[in-house]
């Protein structure tokens, strides 16, 4: 189980689905779920014991990242989101990040690497900002980890930014979802807005 501090985002509590809700639909037999993981996730993320062939739209993109609707020109991300949702009945998107993401210890440790697609400068307004404030004790390991949960959820604050999202959102036709999954032993953390908790499902 790891705590968050839920005050760090405004998110309404009913945009988020439970794993109940991503169960009842898990025999549909239409591709339902999109889910945005990151570029190195190595093992596949849609490989969970719930995601019947053909049920999962996969994205990998670096460290799950999507930009806001105010400061996405450019960026090919939400397109690919569009087009998915242009598709496919989309009733879930995922947000799926890992504990053992190379990404966010990369833009840590490299700040001057080239940053072509401006997320690490989104990471270092948001991320990094709020775990430097929010969770100062934490060093090291704890710090990564509160960052790759925090970073998630961060993109999901993007995510519905958009209004394209939004819309859906608010006429109960999606619901978003923030994983966190641990590569050691592939076992998902879903977070719950009530209790700022991510807990294994
Ligand atoms: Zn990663």
């Amino acid at each position: 189980m790891i705590t968050l501090d839920r005050s760090l985002h405004q998110l309404p509590a009913e945009y988020f689905g439970s794993t109940e809700d991503f169960h009842i639909s898990a025999n549909c037999a239409e591709t339902d779920t999109l889910m945005i993981a990151c570029s190195d996730q190595g093992a596949a993320p849609n490989n969970v014991s719930f995601a019947r062939p053909g049920r999962f739209l996969v994205l990998q993109h670096l460290a799950a990242s999507i930009r806001p609707a105010d400061d996405y020109a450019g960026n090919s991300v939400i397109a690919d989101i569009e087009f998915a949702f242009s598709q496919h009945a989309i009733k879930h998107v995922i947000i799926c990040g890992h504990l053992g993401c190379g990404v966010i210890p990369y833009w840590l440790n490299y700040p001057d690497a080239p940053d072509s697609s401006g997320m690490r400068a989104h990471f270092e307004k948001t991320t990094l900002q709020v775990v430097n404030q929010a969770y100062p004790k934490y060093c090291g390991e704890a710090r990564v980890k509160a960052m790759i949960c925090e970073h998630t959820l961060f993109q999901i604050e993007h995510l519905c930014s958009h209004p394209f999202v939004l819309d859906r959102l608010e006429s109960q036709l999606l619901q978003v979802h923030a994983w966190i999954v641990n590569d050691d032993t592939a076992r998902v953390s879903a977070y719950d807005p009530i209790s700022g908790c991510l807990a294994a499902i």
